[in-house]
């Protein structure tokens, strides 16, 4: 059998409702865990999952895409005798050096007073066992490369520092939004970023076939998967927006049609949303990134949403974002070249900084409420794949 043990992140800090949020992160974990049939114990505000040697590939796997958690290391447990944790401390000590670790910090918390040796015991000795079974090993108190923890509670632990983990809020606890997922690189990002503030996701993608082909809905589809790893999974709605992006070449000027799109593209998404319960819409906007995201033209595209629009990547930079798609595993899938539904206009001069009353207006000439609840009519459900 081998335990881990799960640092809480934020969590901790939500007083009256942490109980809540412990439900939710557990019943999220045991979902992702499923598979493996690995268990998960929660006892005095501490997670911990038990699992056969042979899955702890795929617990770990899950253990780094869990949000809500500060961190997670492997524990050896072991009962509550000084002998015992003395020889667990060892055991981690060697452990450590065995893959080639040189300096380590020992530190302990004991919330059984009825152990014979108190923290500072518990430091000294132990810190003393592992210098004497592992010569070679130093203690450094300021830089050490791996902090030893003993946690002497219901049994005694013992874990080294172990990994990061995504931290943010478990998915569940925030409601969930709509995301308006393209195939580029910033949607994906911004979907990811909202769900580690806990809000569960449901995405729409707008394609225009067959001016855009099957491989960019995969691609799609593939993004949704990815991000669903973190998110509970996804719900995938695709519209064909085709007969709407005639319709603003047909009735609007070449240099509107951008905004155009973008504005009928946040009302049918709000009407789904609506229909979903999904409370607010998600785009993976960023400021003046390219002419569509001025602030003038951010203030059209939004001008008929009574949703709340979160663009959560709207401070920052595409190096940023781009640094993050790579932590998150989606940018080798957003790079791969296939053309977006936008390709039906891309105006060479598109307007810079529409005007919110003229884009009302011409909004309103383009008649799209039959187009769009037909949209919506016609529109798929996507089968993505579960997530663990
Ligand atoms: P992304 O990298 O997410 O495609 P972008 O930098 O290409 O963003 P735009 O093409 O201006 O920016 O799109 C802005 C936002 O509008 C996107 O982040 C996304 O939320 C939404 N969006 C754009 N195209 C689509 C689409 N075909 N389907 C669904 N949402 C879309
Ligand atoms: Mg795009």
């Amino acid at each position: 059998m081998v335990t881990y043990l799960l640092k809480p992140g934020e969590l901790s800090l939500k007083g009256e409702n942490r109980k809540v949020f412990e439900n939710i992160l557990k019943r999220n974990l045991l979902s992702m865990l499923q598979l493996t049939g690995a268990q998960v114990e929660m006892t005095n505000g501490r997670f911990f999952v038990h699992c056969q040697e042979g899955v702890t590939e795929q617990v770990e796997d899950v253990l780094d895409h869990l949000l809500g958690i500060a961190g997670w290391a492997k524990t050896r447990t072991c009962e509550k005798t000084v002998e015992a944790v003395l020889r667990c401390c060892v055991e981690a000590g060697r452990a450590f050096f065995e893959q080639g670790g040189r300096t380590f910090k020992l530190e302990a918390r004991r919330t059984d007073k009825g152990f014979p040796l108190d923290s500072y015991g518990i430091r000294s000795e132990g810190g003393h066992a592992i210098l004497e079974a592992v010569p070679g090993l130093q203690v450094d108190v300021h830089t050490p490369q791996e902090l030893i923890t003993v946690e002497i509670r219901e049994k005694a632990y013992i874990y080294g520092t172990g990994r990061k983990g995504r931290r943010g809020l478990p998915v569940g606890s925030a409601g969930r939004g709509l995301l308006l997922l393209s195939g580029g690189i910033d949607s994906p990002v911004a979907g990811y970023m909202m769900a580690s503030r806990g809000m569960g996701i449901d995405a729409v993608y707008f394609h225009a076939y067959p001016y855009t082909s099957e491989e960019a809905r995969q691609k799609v589809v593939r993004l949704a998967e990815i991000v669903g790893r973190y998110s509970q999974g996804i719900r995938l709605t695709t519209i064909g927006f085709t007969q709407v992006q005639m319709r603003i070449k047909e009735r609007a000027p070449e240099a509107w049609t951008t905004v155009l799109l973008r504005m009928a593209m946040m009302e049918c998404a709000q009407t789904l949303a609506t229909r979903r319960g999904d409370k607010c819409l998600i785009t993976g906007e960023s400021l003046s990134q390219v002419a569509s995201q001025t602030i003038e033209n951010i203030t059209c595209t939004g001008s008929r949403i009574s949703l709340p629009i979160f663009r959560p990547l709207i401070g920052m930079d595409k190096e940023g974002i781009i640094r993050m798609a790579e932590s998150i595993g989606t940018y080798e899938t957003s790079i791969l070249p296939y053309e977006d539904c936008c390709v039906l206009f891309s105006p060479p001069h598109p307007i810079l900084r529409g005007d919110v009353n003229e884009a009302g207006r011409r909004y309103e000439q383009l008649e799209l409420e039959e187009l769009l609840e037909a949209a919506l009519r016609e529109s798929t459900l996507e089968k993505c794949q579960k997530a663990f």
